[in-house]
């Protein structure tokens, strides 16, 4: 029995493993509510019986007796569990929230961000300038590792990359500069609406002293304004006006945390030292590099870290060339925002795409990306949504659907895509949707793509 009383986990994922490890270590009671029953899940319960925490499986209620509910990303907020200790008067917090909570007085800062697509390059960005400049730097939460395992470990700072679901389930986070990349529809069937999706994500802002915003996107701005109080540091892929960060002449300028005279323009990096081809990764550069100088990170580091950022894997990765034709995986692309971008980085494009939408809307994305399209190969549940746009919008791009339980669908999808290619165009896998219905996630939808790219026949018989 410990002094918090009795804790109750949601789920033994990455997170809600990490969350009860921690509690049990603070003398709590912990019980967690599994529903589902496998092999992985005997072993992480077998794993936290030797601290002591029970896990109960079946289907989840909440115990008699709990004070505090540790939730996870995998609940909505309206699961009977969750609903239930509301209306108890029982306080629902998540993993981060508890982390911040139990870090000790003299843990690292933190540099929170949060948007709906960019996070983890922008995370991984900001994580290379703070390294540059010296700083012991770690990425934590919605990127891997979770935020309690690392909250009170050998760092100088941590930059944490939030979800719109951590951040739902946060109330006392301070970091000590938070940004908003971009918002677009996401996730709307678990937050309901979009307007409380995005609300969750200004979340980030609530006690920030300093707040990045994209000063672009009309949701970063809106989301920014109450906090009068704060410094507002906004970014633009144009020129900066006093007290922003933009782009000059391909060169990264801050008018922001210079350090001569205010408002001069101090030089940060070139276009070229972003390593990645795509257009909204000088957005994500631009972002990180606000953060970065709200931390007193200076330029050289600045330069340096974005000139040694590695994308992580399915994120615009290059394939193959083959017959002239360019395979792009941007399996990472899982909301027509995202794939909007990728789409926009190319001339000519033929599109593979399709699976869980998420409630989310394909109409602009179709309209926009129309004149870039040579084809479209559509796969996964909510094909036909996107089918439907392709007709309305782009009605004389040539369409193929593959069916989701035929054998060796990815293969298929590529061939088709293949066959529709000419020399000179982009194979790119960017869905718009999530990878659920059919894969184990974006990963292995893109290592599948990956490897039907790598199994095609150099020249195609028939296109001599
Ligand atoms: P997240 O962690 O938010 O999912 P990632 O950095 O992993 O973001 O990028 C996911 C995908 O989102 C990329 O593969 C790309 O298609 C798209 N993307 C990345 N940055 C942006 C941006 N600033 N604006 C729009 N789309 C983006």
């Amino acid at each position: 029995g410990g002094t918090a009383g009795l804790v109750c986990v949601a789920g033994l994922g990455i997170s809600g493993r990490a969350a009860a490890r921690r509690l049990a270590e603070a003398g709590c009671e912990v019980i967690v509510l599994e529903s589902r029953d496998g092999e992985a899940q005997r072993a992480a319960a077998a794993d936290l019986a030797g601290l002591g925490v029970r896990v109960r499986f079946g289907p989840p209620r909440l115990p008699e007796g709990v004070s505090l509910v540790v939730t996870s990303p995998g609940w909505r907020p309206d699961h009977p569990a969750l609903t239930a200790a509301t209306g108890a008067g029982i306080e629902v917090i998540g993993e981060v929230e508890l982390a911040w909570r139990l870090r000790s007085s003299g843990a690292a800062p933190w540099l929170a961000l949060t948007g709906t697509n960019g996070k983890t390059t922008t995370v991984r960005m900001l994580t290379a300038m703070l390294a540059a400049a010296g700083h012991r730097a770690l990425a934590v939460g919605n990127v891997g590792t979770p935020v309690i395992e690392a909250v009170d470990g050998p760092y100088d700072v941590l930059a944490v990359e939030l979800s719109s679901f951590q951040l739902h389930w946060s109330s006392s986070l301070a970091p000590r500069a938070a940004a908003v990349l971009n918002v677009a529809p996401d996730h709307l069937d678990w937050h309901g609406s979009m307007d409380a999706y995005a609300q969750a994500k200004g979340r980030v802002f609530a006690s920030a002293p300093v707040l990045v915003f994209n000063a672009d996107d009309p949701w970063p701005v809106r989301l920014a304004e109450p906090y009068s109080g704060a410094r507002r540091v906004g970014f633009t892929m144009g020129s900066p006006r006093p007290g922003r960060l933009g782009v000059v002449d391909d060169v990264l300028v801050d008018r922001a945390f210079t350090a001569g005279s205010a408002y001069e323009a101090e030089e940060l990096a070139t276009l070229a030292d972003i390593r990645s081809p795509a257009p909204h990764n000088v957005s994500n550069a631009l972002a990180a590099a606000a953060l970065a100088r709200a931390h007193g990170i200076p330029a050289t580091a600045v330069r340096q870290g974005l000139a040694g950022h590695v994308p992580d894997p399915h994120r615009i990765a290059h394939v193959a060339g083959i017959d002239g034709v360019d395979y792009v995986d941007d399996s990472k692309a899982t909301n027509p925002h995202a794939a909007a971008a990728s789409l926009a980085a190319y001339r000519s494009v033929v599109w593979i795409a399709g699976g869980q939408l998420k409630g989310a809307e394909v109409d602009d994305l179709v309209r926009q990306a129309a004149s870039r399209l040579r084809g479209a190969v559509l796969l996964g549940v909510d094909r036909e949504r996107i089918r439907e746009a392709l007709e309305r919008f782009a009605p004389n791009v040539p369409i193929v659907e593959v069916a989701d339980r035929e054998s060796g669908v990815m293969e298929r999808v590529v061939t088709e895509a293949a066959r529709l290619a000419a020399s000179g165009d982009t194979v790119l896998l960017a869905p718009a949707a999530a990878s659920l219905d059919m894969f184990t996630g974006y990963g292995e939808r893109g290592d599948a793509f990956a490897r039907a790219v790598l199994a095609l026949p150099a020249t195609r018989p028939g296109h001599g």
